[in-house]
């Protein structure tokens, strides 16, 4: 080999890997961007922080759906503890419903959230498809009607419509499952509560791929975390509160 074609070899492998390394850098880039854009953190609280309700759905005698060997009621419960430690991560402060295998009414499921002054209320529940196709995806639920505080009729207009949003477009970011969008049903869970109340069906039991996303801890737990980040959403979007240190969604 002649030394100028040496050279010529030399700069032609260093260019190749120069642009390799170029493509990886933008592909690692490119990913940071749509983490960045799809997942924001979830802001900080103090002590002060809004108080929200996590409703598992179902339990006791009332087990709900039953497919795929899932029982509605149990799958809630774990959903609705994963929420729970999510929201408090972030420093918002949480009640649950239920943190057991018991039955509850609707109407003391929504009583809670005026005991305790609820900024918010999730219900976390199931779908079926009873026609034994295979319908699979999220969507969240609403009470176009929900009454809202004095507080909040004074700040701000707030809504339950917005909070589907928020946590439907959260939950679906972050499990990539199919966008059923939102719809306003007055469930009594939701209907009754003092405060915006949403019901997000996590998905269908009776669909075979989509149930066993669902048996996977780590699917569970990216529910969770887009359930939380929708909460954290909606709350961000309130006027601003003596409670959130900072904000976070970039
Ligand atoms: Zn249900």
């Amino acid at each position: 080999m002649k030394f100028r074609h040496f050279i010529a070899l030399t700069a032609q492998t260093l260019l190749a890997f120069a642009a390799l390394a170029g493509s990886v850098a933008s592909l690692v880039w490119l990913e940071r961007q749509n983490a960045a854009l799809t997942a924001p953190d979830l802001p900080r609280w103090d002590e002060t922080a809004p108080l929200i309700i996590v409703d598992a759905g179902h339990g006791g005698h009332d087990g709900g759906a039953v497919a795929n060997d899932i029982i509605e009621k149990n799958l809630a419960l774990d959903l609705a503890r994963r929420v729970k430690r999510e929201l408090e991560a972030s420093g918002l402060r949480v009640r649950t419903t239920r943190d057991t295998d018991v039955f509850l009414p609707l109407e003391d499921r929504a009583a809670l959230a005026a005991k305790h002054q609820a900024a918010a209320f999730v219900s976390v529940h199931l779908n079926t498809d009873g026609a034994g196709s295979d319908a699979e995806g999220i969507e969240t639920y609403f009470a176009d009607s929900a009454p809202l505080s004095a507080r909040q009729l004074a700040s701000k207009p707030v809504s339950s419509a917005d909070f589907a949003a928020a946590v439907q477009r959260m939950v679906c970011s972050t499990t990539k499952a199919q966008n059923r969008g939102t719809k306003a049903r007055s469930y009594a869970v939701v209907a009754q509560a003092p405060c915006p109340a949403v019901l997000v069906e996590c998905g269908f039991i009776t669909s075979e791929s989509e149930s066993a996303q669902l048996k996977r801890e780590s699917y569970r737990d990216q529910v969770a975390q887009g359930i939380a980040k929708g909460v954290a959403l909606f709350l961000q979007a309130q006027p601003a509160r003596p409670g959130l240190i900072a904000t976070a969604v970039k």
